[in-house]
């Protein structure tokens, strides 16, 4: 499909000839841009997808503006950057008088990193700032296993291409490695030596994950030259030591080197419209760091990128398609979410762990010939967790799907997922068998010294068990779904120039693994094919 309409050659003169314009009446540089300056390129968030998006639209040589919601978080050397688990603030969460995680705790009211969504049936957690949820995550970076990526994705998309070209693509840019064994080797990490050792005992495929972590950082928080962060648990609300590798200082560098790509923060998009003729207009407001509205402009561009993650993506179509803004849109909008399967796990009964520390993640275990459904295990600390326990996220293949309905009343839009139907029940089943091997085969009978001198053959049964639950989801995927919605380049079918690259074009799973590498390996694979169409 071509998307060759318009005369590129023309946009440019008229965009530039309203700069020049523009330029010329403003005395100081300007704070934001003017409402209805035509851009060539408009990308709305700058998580995973919308990095991606913004470096190959800079590299093309195509004037870009990124709008994202948040601000900017650069590493300050007082490493005060974020808040923390153990004293939350502001600065943990997105617009919220609580903190999102943990025990509720009150705080100011700021634009956090970490926004925690409750929807009908399910909580989903999202990132929110320069660098989406790349500011908030673990650094998972793990390529699915063709198995569970061909059960997932539509048979066009080519594992083998994939393997060769896009995922190594990403992590060319992500550069992202194992935990190194001296580090591994310390007090910090022993839950993971517990649980890769398990793991083994148990017969299970294991290893330790690929991280977008620096190592070297790391070495730095245990040899005391920076203060501990990562190594004692401290994740999800940032690493204040800087040994998370988020987008802010990869993509989104690279794409603002090109000279052709104009970052804004605090800009909230709140509308999208098609301009008949011209491309689309996005209505956005421009807010402080407390959330409060400095300004409402629209930008009208050519190509109308969506990145705003799953949930923000399909909010916005869902509510265009509903307001007629943009009225081609089809039935499936809003449709095929899903929660990657996700299920928090916590074993106990277990050897000292040392639970709390050694972060951000760093083993995997894979049972993909489990019987009822392939199965994956990250594990991860938990900084206040019982001694003797592990934390692991678990990974399954969704069976049914949730969606997005707008309300018109409240003018907003909500997921609603079943989490009680008989598949998302199934879903839990999986993974518990998994967990059942694992603590079956790791249980053992240990000989007490005392007891054995005094009564003889007397045995301690040392038995772990494990509890799983999916309330809550930090993978939200699906709503703008590839086939659907989309092709599988991203292209939104009835519209040329309209594009979704992010976690909504998936079919609500990244096949068993943490979502991020396939999410910008496919919007690698769909820009690859939308800088062809346009060029
Ligand atoms: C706590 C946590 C830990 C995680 N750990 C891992 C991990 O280790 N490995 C892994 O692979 N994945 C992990 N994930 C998931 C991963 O972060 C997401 O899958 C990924 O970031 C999604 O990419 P995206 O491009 O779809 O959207 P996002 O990265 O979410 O980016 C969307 C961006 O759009 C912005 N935005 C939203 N709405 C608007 C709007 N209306 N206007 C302007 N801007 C807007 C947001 O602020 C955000 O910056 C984790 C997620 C969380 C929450």
């Amino acid at each position: 499909m071509a998307n060759k309409f318009y005369n590129r050659r023309q946009f440019l003169q008229t965009a530039s000839l309203f700069s020049t314009a523009l330029m010329a009446s403003l005395a100081s540089p300007r704070l934001t841009r003017a409402s209805d300056e035509p851009v060539e390129a408009v990308v709305i968030g700058s998580g995973f997808g919308g990095s991606v998006a913004a470096l190959r639209l800079g590299k093309a040589g195509i004037k870009t503006v990124v709008l994202e919601r948040g601000r900017r978080w650069t590493i300050k050397p007082d490493q005060n950057t974020f808040a923390t688990y153990r004293n939350p603030d502001g600065r943990c969460a997105w617009l919220s008088p609580n903190a999102p995680l943990f025990e509720e705790s009150p705080i100011d009211i700021y634009t956090g990193v970490l926004q925690r969504k409750d929807e009908n049936g399910i909580s989903v957690l999202c990132g929110a700032g320069v660098g989406g949820g790349s500011l908030v995550y673990n650094g998972i970076t793990y390529q699915p296993p063709r198995q569970t990526f061909e059960r997932v994705f539509p048979s066009s998309i080519n594992y083998d291409e994939m393997d060769k070209i896009y995922y190594p693509r990403v992590r060319s840019i992500l550069k992202p490695s194992p935990l190194p064994q001296d580090i591994l080797a310390t007090s910090y990490y022993q839950s993971t030596r517990i649980f890769l050792e398990q793991a083994n005992i148990a017969g299970f495929p294991n290893g330790l994950l690929d991280m977008a972590t620096d190592w070297d950082i790391v070495r730095q928080e245990i040899n005391g030259t920076k203060s501990p962060s990562a190594i004692i648990g401290e994740i999800w609300y940032g690493i204040n030591s800087g040994a998370k590798k988020s987008l802010d200082g990869n993509y989104l560098a690279q794409a603002e080197q090109t000279g052709n790509v104009e970052i804004l923060p605090l800009h909230i998009v709140t509308e999208i419209s098609e301009v008949p003729g011209r491309g689309y207009r996005v209505s956005c407001i421009q807010i402080n760091e407390y959330g409060v509205t400095i300004k409402s402009i629209s930008i009208t561009c050519r190509y109308l990128f969506l990145a705003a993650g799953s949930m923000g993506t399909s909010e916005l179509l869902v509510k265009a398609k509903a307001k007629k803004t943009l009225p081609n849109l089809n039935d499936y909008v809003g449709q095929g979410w899903g929660n990657n399967g996700d299920n928090f796990g916590t074993r106990s009964g277990l050897p000292p762990t040392n639970p709390g520390q050694g972060g951000p993640a760093t083993g995997r275990l894979e049972h993909l010939d489990n019987p009822f459904g392939p199965v994956i295990l990250v594990e991860y600390p938990t900084w206040n967790a019982p001694e003797g326990t592990l934390s692991a996220l678990g990974m399954a293949i969704p069976r049914n799907s949730g969606s997005f309905k707008y309300d018109a009343a409240k003018d907003a839009v909500k997921l609603n997922w079943a989490a009680d139907s008989p598949e998302n029940k199934k879903l839990l089943k999986d993974v518990e068998y998994t967990y059942r091997i694992l603590d079956r085969k790791n249980t053992t009978f240990n000989r007490q010294p005392h007891t054995e001198l005094r009564l003889g053959s007397h045995k301690r049964k040392n038995q772990p068990t494990s509890m799983n639950s999916a309330t809550i989801t930090a993978h939200p995927l699906g709503g703008a779904v590839m086939d659907k919605v989309c092709d599988t380049y991203g292209r939104v079918i009835g519209y040329q120039g309209l594009y979704v690259v992010d976690g909504a074009l998936i079919p609500g799973s990244t096949a068993c693994t943490p979502p991020s590498i396939t999410i910008a390996a496919l919007a690698e694979r769909c820009m690859e094919q939308i800088i062809a169409d346009i060029s």
